[in-house]
């Protein structure tokens, strides 16, 4: 069977690596006039607050006009913004972001027209122009034109604020810590319009990322943590560095795990509604247990913000009722606003959730039920022998293939993936205690260096 083309430039979030090697104004024009010879209309382009984003900018710009798209520039703003602009009223986009990545990174996303990050199949495509420089570069007369329209990031803004009763937050301290990213035009404005009081920290833009690196971890949050704490804010809540992501301090100052997150908005929403709630197989078994026990059912997918929102989408095309969307790493999607991860809709809801509930938050999240995840990596060149002998080694379990190999043992899981990017393969083992965990992953472990093994043989 000839195996079928895979993606070799854009991973599952797009084009990313450090700029002047890997990425270059040269790539990102090819990547512009490619995007450009397959779509047509008004096309909008944005970007984070990266330090190489205006010269990257430029370049995707350069390739969308060369090849007869008219782009709308709506400057540093939000992934999620952006996403939810293309939705409402472009005929498709483009983010340079590297999202998480460290400062010296940037790279691409390409969005189509109804706000969701372009496919793996049309991506294939997109690629293959890339490699064989096949666009369709106009004359003189056919260029598109540019228009800036900055402005524009409001009606994002607008749209989640008028989700939510007036005042909702009112009595609400908040505070915030945008990552000198591109929320910092936009959650503390949410926030203040839903009616809390919003103190802030890494609030200015800066590419340089002074304050924290853009992944939001723990120990970059000593900052916000501190904050909350002296303040006597309800809560905190820090982004990654293009917003699409959440996460959150509670009033005592402590780091929330993004699985329980996930999980108390699930319960939320799960109260509320019934339906389906879509996530990759990597998120804790956590959010099952509480949609289940709410009646509405998990559906899992490839680990990916794209296969979540193209499941979501597809069971509402097959007009099944879906409740939530997301993964265990703080990126939410809420299918009434729009099917892409969303930071600054996913503070909004924390805010309802808080105001609701008439609780502090440590609380909320400690009345969830208990999970003990361990994440591991291996490195190896040889990932697909080893997960062979894997899979017939782990026959007689309980066994999904939807991404790796996942065994599921009642409440308890593992999950071992090849890495699409590096060479390595990714376990994570979950139980409802430390012990058991512990167990699990000894045993999967043991297979691992067991194959591992034969392999150096
Ligand atoms: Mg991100």
């Amino acid at each position: 069977m000839k195996k079928a083309p895979s993606k070799r430039l854009f991973g599952t979030n797009g084009v990313r690596g450090v700029v002047g090697t890997e990425i270059t104004p040269d790539l990102v024009y090819k990547i512009g006039a490619a995007f450009g010879s397959m779509r047509s209309g008004r096309i909008a382009v944005g970007r984070d607050t990266r330090t190489s984003g205006e010269t990257l900018l430029h370049a995707l710009k350069a390739g969308l006009l060369g090849t007869g798209c008219n782009v709308v520039d709506c400057g540093i703003l939000p992934t999620p913004a952006l996403q939810f602009l293309i939705k409402e009223e472009f005929d498709g986009g483009a983010m340079i972001t590297a999202s998480h990545n460290p400062p010296e990174y940037n790279g691409v996303k390409i969005i189509e027209s109804d706000g969701t990050e372009m496919g793996d199949e049309e991506t294939i495509k997109l690629e293959q122009r890339i490699f064989d420089q096949t666009f369709s570069i106009k004359p003189w007369n056919e260029v598109g034109i540019e228009t800036s329209a900055s402005h524009l990031v409001e009606r994002y803004i607008d749209a989640i604020v008028t989700q939510f009763p007036p005042d909702i937050g009112k009595g609400i301290v908040v505070a915030v810590d945008p990552g000198s990213g591109p929320a910092c035009r936009t959650t503390p404005e949410i926030l203040k319009r839903m009616g809390c009081r919003v103190l802030t920290v890494n609030g200015v833009m800066d590419g340089t990322f002074p304050g924290r690196l853009p992944e939001p971890t723990p120990e970059g949050l000593a900052e916000l943590s501190g904050l909350v704490v002296s303040s006597g804010a309800s809560f905190g809540i820090a982004h990654d560095g293009d917003a699409d992501r959440s996460v959150f301090v509670d009033e005592k100052g402590h780091y929330i795990e993004e699985n329980r997150e996930f999980a108390l908005v699930a319960k939320q929403f799960c109260t509320q509604q019934k339906g389906f709630v879509v996530t990759p197989v990597s998120t804790s078994n956590l959010v099952e247990a509480i949609s289940s026990s709410n009646h509405c059912e998990v559906v899992y997918t490839k680990v990916g913000s794209i296969y979540v929102a193209r499941t979501m989408l597809a069971l509402i095309h097959d007009k099944k009722k879906v409740v939530l969307g997301g993964e265990g790493n703080g990126g939410l999607i809420f299918p009434n606003h729009q099917f892409c991860r969303d930071g600054g809709m996913t503070a909004a809801v924390m805010v309802s959730i808080v105001a609701k509930n008439n609780r502090n938050l440590s609380s909320l999240v400690k009345s969830l039920p208990k999970r003990y995840m361990i994440k591991e990596k291996v490195k190896t060149k040889n990932a697909s022998v080893i997960m062979k002998e894997l899979k017939r080694a782990l026959m007689k379990e309980h066994l999904d293939e939807t991404d790796g190999l996942k065994i599921t043992r009642g409440s308890s899981w593992a999950l071992i993936r090849a890495s699409g990017t590096e060479p390595l393969l990714r376990i994570i083992v979950e139980s409802e205690n430390k012990t058991d965990t512990g167990k699990f992953f000894n045993e999967i472990w043991g297979l691992i260096a067991e194959s591992l093994k034969s392999d150096h043989a």
